[in-house]
């Protein structure tokens, strides 16, 4: 059979076809996901607007990370439409229920006067700095560009949050945020890798920033000197695509889950006591049996078993294997792939090499992520600032 019997019977039997006018609709009408799988020589000059842009090679490696479920409406976009024709049959054969391909591609798209842009590219020094992500089928320059072009809040430039600082800004996260209202102590050197004897006495925001920038130049810090209130949150939280929790006090971990689950934004969460660490994500609008932090710990412990932060100790080195996994978790959340711990709690104790994964349930009663349209979200809490470590 030659390729043009082939395609018309894939067109006769399995593949469902679409033209651009309606696919264009459907796409603005957010009820699909239109997917442009053309190679990246032939995306450079143009693709629609809004499109993810997976060339058809990796499209069966890639497609779980970007369609939630198998009857979600895919729209494939290919130059002519022949391309589109054979990945949807592929597709299909997965048990993807609802593709389709895209009558005459990207030359009917662009003929028609539907919205198309130029994506952007990295540049040579981009190539070189980022050479070994490239070399990674799963980032690629599709996913380094993800990652250059997504805003990040570190919340505290302490044990955690210096590691996960550090390789974010390594990795390209265009825009990285931390806030921070403290100085620099001798005692935060220890475990505080971001900060060095010179700055102890000094903004512990600030001393992040200057390394940050020594490190990778090319990316956006963004600095805040102050608590994280109830009054604040909204206004710094929600611009951001990932919230990295790297707090020492239950006050702000709740508010930072209470308004992470409120904006929509997935809230990595570390933690660290004495030998044991634990990472979660935190995104209950991603699917409807993930949990928030509030269907883990309900509440924060009394005050009077917390003890105080200058109190607690902590094997230096753990807060930093706990950021390094904080800043994986994130990274895949944006560069989108692999498995992440959404509704998964990973435990690590350092004692006995032990690395356990437990599940998180939904708790279905929990106010904060059952809120919907029809009830009102609830207020932000003031809690005693008693130290989670
Ligand atoms: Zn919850």
């Amino acid at each position: 059979m030659s390729i043009k019997d082939h395609l018309q019977y894939l067109k006769d039997t399995t593949v469902k076809e679409v033209d651009v006018r309606s696919a264009h609709q459907q796409f603005a009408d957010n009820q699909s996901v239109l997917i442009d799988i053309r190679e990246k020589d032939e995306v450079k000059s143009g693709s629609p607007t809004g499109a993810v842009r997976i060339s058809k090679g990796l499209l069966e490696m890639q497609i779980e990370n970007i369609v939630l479920h198998k009857q979600q409406v895919v729209l494939l976009l290919c130059a002519s439409g022949n391309r589109s024709v054979l990945s949807a049959n592929s597709l299909a054969q997965m048990g993807y229920e609802n593709v389709f391909s895209i009558k005459g591609g990207y030359k009917n798209w662009k003929d028609s006067g539907l919205p198309f842009e130029v994506p952007k590219m990295l540049n040579e020094s981009d190539n070189e700095r980022y050479k070994r992500h490239l070399l990674i089928p799963e980032i690629g320059e599709e996913g380094q560009m993800k990652l250059l072009n997504s805003k990040v809040l570190v919340v505290g430039a302490g044990g955690i949050g210096s590691p996960v600082a550090w390789y974010l800004a390594a990795a390209g996260i265009g825009t990285l945020a931390i806030i921070d209202d403290d100085v620099v102590d001798k005692t935060n050197l220890q475990r505080q890798i971001l900060h060095t004897n010179d700055s102890v006495g000094t903004s512990k925001v600030l001393s992040a920033k200057k390394r940050l920038e020594a490190l990778n130049p090319d990316i956006n810090i963004i600095t805040y000197k102050e608590r994280l209130t109830k009054e604040n949150v909204d206004h710094i939280i929600g611009v951001y695509d990932v919230v990295l929790d790297g707090t020492d006090n239950f006050n702000t971990r709740y508010l930072i889950n209470d308004a992470c689950v409120k904006h929509k934004i997935p809230n990595v969460h570390g933690s660290v006591f004495q030998f044991e660490g634990q990472v979660s994500t935190f995104w209950p609008s991603k699917h409807e049996n993930a949990p928030c932090y509030r269907c883990l710990y309900p509440s924060p412990p009394p005050a009077e078993l917390a003890p105080s932060c200058a109190e607690a100790g902590v094997l230096g080195v753990l807060p930093g294997l706990v950021g390094v996994l904080c800043a994986t978790e994130a990274i895949k959340i944006i560069a989108g792939f692999g498995e992440l711990l959404i509704g998964k709690l990973l435990v690590y104790n350092a004692l006995d090499w032990e690395f356990d994964t437990f599940e998180v349930q939904k708790d279905t009663q929990c106010k904060y992520c059952n809120s919907n349209k029809n009830t009102e979200y609830p207020e932000y809490v003031e809690y005693e600032d008693t130290c989670t470590l």
